[in-house]
């Protein structure tokens, strides 16, 4: 049976993390089933550490943190001091996952999330490189993961597919580096999902599940047999977390970054439960379809 850590975004819940926030967005989490809830940290200043940790505690939660970086702490960059920018950033964001008891830094952390206006150089990617080897470095010292969150090439220049992000990977060279999968991601930049899935092997740390449209699971193109399939297949036990996002909930980073323009929900519970069900089914069918054959 798999028995992968299934979790949710915050963005389903709520655009801020407040300490009232933090309650409705956690609590909320676990009675829709899940074990994580994924907290953005695009501000880690705004995280209440001492108070995240309790309330993750009093609900018997497990939490990872993501970000993208803004474009003015761009470390995808051949300008030192806005990589220096990006660095204490990245560098602030691990120390809130660090106190809350996370064990997961993850997301567009290359780079900026924004669509650029031009390739990224063997500079600017060298300079990337060198500072999440560093990050990895520092979160390794508490057997924290960082990911690598390859997006589609709206919202980066650097890393679009799996096999850049492998490339990317082997310069970075530090065994705490994952790659972080994105369904909706690879619908728009890969030539399916099995092939790319199976190329990372154990390299693969985390998945976002997401539809075509960010909206309902099962309501628009992508094929999740085919990515659950995938999954069971390679023997995938890492986080499977629902990323779901509408314009009923706001963060004022995130969700300009993300072209979040469209209500297309307004429920996050009955979305929550509806997306639990969906990804436990498609675990379960691709369990008895391997059982099968
Ligand atoms: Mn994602």
């Amino acid at each position: 049976m798999a028995n992968n850590p299934l979790g949710v975004h915050a963005l389903v819940w709520t655009g801020g993390w407040t300490p009232a926030d933090a309650e409705l967005a956690i609590s909320s989490s676990k009675q829709a089933g899940f074990d994580l809830i994924e907290i953005p940290a695009l501000d880690p200043a705004t995280v209440d550490v001492v108070d995240t940790k309790a309330r993750l505690a009093a609900h018997g939660m497990k939490s990872s943190f993501t970000l993208g970086l803004a474009v003015d702490s761009d470390i995808n960059s051949e300008d030192l001091a806005m990589v220096d920018r990006g660095r204490k950033t990245l560098m602030d964001a691990l120390e809130v996952a660090r106190g809350t008891g996370a064990t997961y830094l993850g997301g567009v952390i290359f780079g900026a999330i924004t669509k650029y206006p031009a390739p990224t150089t063997e500079k600017a990617r060298r300079n990337s490189a060198m500072v999440i080897k560093e990050l990895a470095q520092e979160a390794a010292k508490d057997n924290i993961s960082i990911g690598l969150e390859f997006v589609n090439r709206y919202e980066s220049n650097l890393l679009n597919t799996v096999s850049q992000t492998l490339e990317y990977m082997d310069i970075v060279d530090e065994p705490n580096v994952v790659v972080h999968a994105d369904v909706y991601h690879m619908n728009i930049e890969e030539n399916g999902f099995r092939n790319p899935l199976l190329l990372c092997g154990d390299r693969l740390g985390y998945v976002h599940i997401g539809e075509s449209h960010r909206g309902y699971l099962g309501t628009g193109t992508i094929n999740f047999d085919e990515v659950f399939g995938a999954l069971v297949d390679m023997n995938y036990q890492g986080p499977i977390t629902f990323e779901s996002f509408s314009s009923a909930v706001v963060d004022r980073h995130l969700s300009t970054a993300l072209a979040v323009w469209r209500n297309l929900w307004s429920d996050g519970m009955d979305l929550a439960v509806s997306a639990r069900s969906y990804i436990e089914a498609g675990l379960k069918d691709a369990e008895e379809t391997r059982g099968s054959r």
